[in-house]
């Protein structure tokens, strides 16, 4: 595995433990060359799944994009990255045992926002507003409504 703040091909493993119930191990990584430290995932990929986007093309999912998207919303927010971890691979094993092939964009929207509205709302409001912008489903409107409320009743912290 190529060291992320070097480059170095050489980097080494310190620890290995499984993580996210055994779904997937966790390798904390060492680089020799410049002491970098960081930590590497492994999971088992059940099958290609193909997104397709609001113009129609179709790109391979990306796991890495989603967690992306999850670290945006949830940027300077007090969220551990394993709770961040948890709720990726909860989405992509909901994908993968959905049976389809292709999966609209929108929809992994609406899972994103599911999962933001349990970890973080600041997060969610953040996602929602970009969201918004391609999505005019029902069951999007049924969730603002229901942060909405939410917030009414608890207000974010400042
Ligand atoms: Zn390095």
């Amino acid at each position: 595995m190529r060291c992320p703040y070097c480059g170095s091909e050489d980097t080494q493993v310190k620890d290995s433990r499984p993580a996210e119930d055994n779904t997937s191990i966790r390798r904390r990584r060492i680089c020799p060359d410049c002491g970098g430290r960081f930590t590497t995932f492994e999971r088992v990929q059940l099958r290609e799944l193909m997104v397709i986007k609001k113009t129609g093309r179709k790109v391979l999912f990306d796991r890495d994009k989603l967690v992306r998207s999850f670290e945006i919303a949830l940027r300077k927010r007090p969220v551990d990255r394993d709770r961040i971890e948890r709720a990726v691979s909860g989405i992509v094993r909901r994908l993968e045992s959905s049976g389809e092939t292709e999966i609209s964009s929108e929809q992994i929207g609406l899972q994103v926002l599911e999962a933001l509205k349990s970890l973080d709302d600041v997060a969610f409001v953040r996602y929602a507003s970009v969201y918004r912008d391609f999505s005019h489903a029902e069951d999007f409107e049924h969730v603002i409504e229901e942060i909405n409320a939410k917030i009414a009743r608890d207000p974010l912290d400042p």
